[in-house]
């Protein structure tokens, strides 16, 4: 038996089944249609944006990291709630801008932007946080050719990184950002070319629980981002501090103390340096704001039993929740926190695996998971979908096409 992850708070049952955003799990695929499909909940959306809002220090602006979920009832929710958007493609900025956001309130990052981009998002007038000199000069070319004045941020390549996160991405050799060294001599440059500079962004990392290992960070960025402008003898604007908390997927995750990260941070802003006095700070997130708001509904089409091993065999899979079936950015394979839907409040009597409906063995949602007895047209939650589901995994692979995605 390998255990399951942490069903996250906030979920009841009724009838037996489980609840999303007052509906049971059966009601809202009834009112879907089908099956798979995505229930994203606004009630426990806000509320963990409330909460963040009260642990933080008022200062400090929270922006969304939209490729944790670009769905556009959630983006447009989600828009009253935060004050900045933060994108990586035209694609999203398009879809930023239909869902209502206005292009002050976002900003650009991301390696590898074509001209087409830099000119879209400078018409606009997004903020680009620039990832190397490179790209500064063919932003500045584009904004002269344009005749507008670019809003411009240097994203830092870190010289240190952030513990235990799941994902890193700052120090050592990075495709992301100007490595910090360099950054003095960036901005200069752009201050003389005119462009309206809008600071630093310097993320150094994804996916912590660790709060020891976010509040080190937050302090090694605020004395980075003071050394660099002191450098270059400027005070500094604008400070986008990256993000990186996480969320438990598997079992012994605990959820990050987001009541510590905030005390820190308050009273390293009572202390800050001169020339960081005025800035206008912002963190970015994506899955703390979203992940275990979602939940991925499918239905099991198949019961089999192979050499003593039951499968339960779904309409989904990794098609849909690719980093559910551990393809994504792990690893050694874990389960994620996963559940018989429609019989959420029965006891385990079974150790199954239920995988997806691909031809590949990749496809597993769950491995030697102890759930209650479950046969064909019973519902599989899938917990911890609000982030990175639908749009990070490859819905065309073998024809099967997109999931449904509702928000409730
Ligand atoms: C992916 C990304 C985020 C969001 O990461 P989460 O782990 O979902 O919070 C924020 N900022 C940048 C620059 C990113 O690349």
């Amino acid at each position: 038996m390998k255990p399951l992850g942490p069903i996250p708070a906030g979920f009841t049952a009724r009838d037996g089944e489980l609840v999303i955003g007052g509906s049971t799990a059966s009601a809202l695929i009834d009112q879907a249609d089908d099956t798979p499909l995505f229930v994203y909940s606004r009630d426990m959306i806000a509320e963990r944006i409330e909460a963040l809002r009260a642990a933080m220090p008022e200062r400090l602006s929270i922006h969304y990291a939209m490729k944790a979920n670009p769905y556009g009832p959630l983006l447009e929710f989600i828009a009253d709630l935060v004050d900045g958007l933060d994108i990586a493609s035209q694609g999203e900025l398009q879809q930023a801008r239909e869902a209502g956001y206005l292009p002050r309130e976002i900003s650009f990052a991301g390696p590898g932007k074509r001209d087409e981009e830099l000119r879209a998002a400078i018409r606009a007038g997004v903020t680009l946080n620039l990832e190397s000199e490179g790209e500064a000069e063919r932003a500045l070319e584009a904004a002269r050719l344009l005749k507008v004045t670019p809003r411009l941020a240097i994203r830092v390549n870190p010289d240190f990184e952030l513990r235990g996160s799941g994902m890193k991405m700052g120090g050592g050799a990075k495709p992301f950002g100007v490595d910090a060294e360099r950054v003095p001599a960036l901005t200069r440059r752009l201050l003389e070319a005119g462009a309206d500079w809008r600071g630093f962004h310097i993320y150094s990392g994804s996916q912590a629980l660790d709060a020891d290992a976010i509040i080190e960070s937050q302090a090694q960025t605020l004395d980075l981002a003071s050394r660099l402008a002191g450098e270059v003898g400027i005070d500094l604007s604008h400070l986008n501090m990256g993000g990186g908390f996480g969320i438990p997927y598997f079992a012994k995750d605990t959820p990050l103390e987001i009541e510590a990260v905030g005390a820190a941070l308050r009273e390293r802003f009572t202390s800050l340096p001169a020339n960081l006095a005025e800035t206008q700070f912002a963190m970015e997130l994506g899955r703390y704001l979203v992940g275990e708001a979602g939940v991925y509904l499918t239905r099991i089409v198949d019961r089999k039993v192979s050499h003593g091993t039951t499968y339960l065999v779904t309409d989904g899979g990794l098609h849909h929740q690719l980093a559910a079936s551990g393809n994504f950015g792990t690893v050694v394979r874990r389960n994620y926190p996963v559940a018989i839907a429609n019989r959420f409040d029965a006891e385990p009597e079974e150790v199954v695996n239920v995988v997806g409906c691909l031809c590949t063995p990749l496809d597993r949602l769950a491995d030697d998971a102890h759930l209650p007895r479950a046969e064909i047209g019973d519902l599989v939650a899938v917990f911890c979908a609000g982030a990175y589901g639908a749009s990070a995994s490859p819905a065309a692979f073998l024809g099967q096409g997109p999931a449904l995605e509702m928000l409730v």
